[in-house]
């Protein structure tokens, strides 16, 4: 397999979303847009910063409006809206502030019956319903497909259903196809596998990745995805989140940590680590707790200045 590897990808931070949907201490409205902020201030330029579901199913997200009124206005920025139907697509696009649908396929029956209530195929029919609502309202459409690597209920999902799933979202006009490894199961040959077909599928459409650690395979994966030419990270600042499957597991692959090892490889972020190690710390205070982020904790290297042993003794 030829390796690929971009000067330069495009991170989208998903901690408002993703991140604090799987935490049982809910947020406040001012305190996600404070993390919105700190995040833009680090340098990020695409967040989901909310969705637009049942507040019943996701009370976390049950501020969704509130979120988006008050949102920076900020034309360098891309604001994402998760839905799953025309009723969360119809409230994103009312809002007037988010900039971008974001849909989410389910890649078996069982999954998709538990999560979001339809079929595989019922979602894939919503995306696309989501996407045309989007782009009627000037907005654009992305999907993304869940469980693109393994499904909690009914185990190994073929790549052929992944590949067909994501033909029919690009036809339907996505701008992108996400994979998404939601309960944290991939491993790195597999991605390198799975993207590499992805992209050759819905080319020139670019590919966006979305991973757990909830095994320890999160940064493996980032690698191996771009290696097979996945130009678009998913991450959510200090690897918050955790596994709705997995109770105690880890979140999604830490900003800082991404940031850190693709720095560290000469591949750009547009993202300023330092900056974002504060925004962790900052998270931390407020959630009160240590995050899952590694970076987060250590810091970058090389270091910014190192005492001498004379000059702590002098
Ligand atoms: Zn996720």
């Amino acid at each position: 397999m030829t390796e690929m590897y971009t000067e330069r990808v495009e991170l989208v931070e998903v901690s408002p979303r993703d991140g604090l949907q799987n935490e049982p201490d809910n947020l406040s409205t001012a305190s996600k847009l404070e993390l919105i902020n700190r995040a833009i201030e680090a340098g990020a330029r695409r967040i989901e910063v909310t969705s637009f579901v049942n507040p019943r199913a996701v009370p976390q997200m049950a501020d969704a409006e509130a979120v988006c009124a008050g949102l920076p206005r900020r034309r360098d920025v891309t604001f994402i809206g998760l839905v799953m139907n025309r009723r969360g697509a119809e409230r994103a696009i009312a809002t007037g502030r988010i900039d971008q649908l974001g849909a989410v396929s389910v890649s078996t029956d069982r999954f998709a019956m538990a999560n979001q209530g339809q079929t595989s195929d019922g979602s894939v029919k919503a995306a696309r319903e989501i996407i045309a609502l989007a782009k009627a309202a000037g907005l654009s459409g992305q999907a993304t497909i869940a469980a693109s690597f393994g499904c909690p209920f009914d185990g190994e999902v073929p790549e052929a259903r992944i590949v067909a799933m994501a033909a029919e979202l690009a036809a339907a006009g996505a701008t992108e196809i996400g994979l998404a490894d939601t309960i944290g199961v991939a491993n790195p040959r597999h991605v390198a596998r799975l993207v590499t077909m992805v992209r050759e599928t819905i080319a020139p459409l670019p590919v966006r990745v979305h991973f757990h650690n909830t095994r320890g395979t999160g940064l493996a994966n980032v690698w191996a995805a771009l290696g097979a030419g996945a130009t678009i990270i998913d991450a959510s600042i200090g690897g918050i989140g955790g596994c709705p499957f997995a109770p105690g597991a880890a979140g999604n692959v830490a900003t800082e940590d991404v940031v850190y090892m693709l720095e560290r490889a000469g591949i750009a972020t547009g993202v300023d680590l330092d900056a974002l190690i504060s925004v962790n710390h900052w998270l931390g205070q407020v959630m009160k707790k240590d995050l899952p982020a590694m970076v987060g904790k250590a810091g970058g290297f090389p270091l910014p200045r190192v005492n001498t042993v004379e000059e702590e003794i002098a």
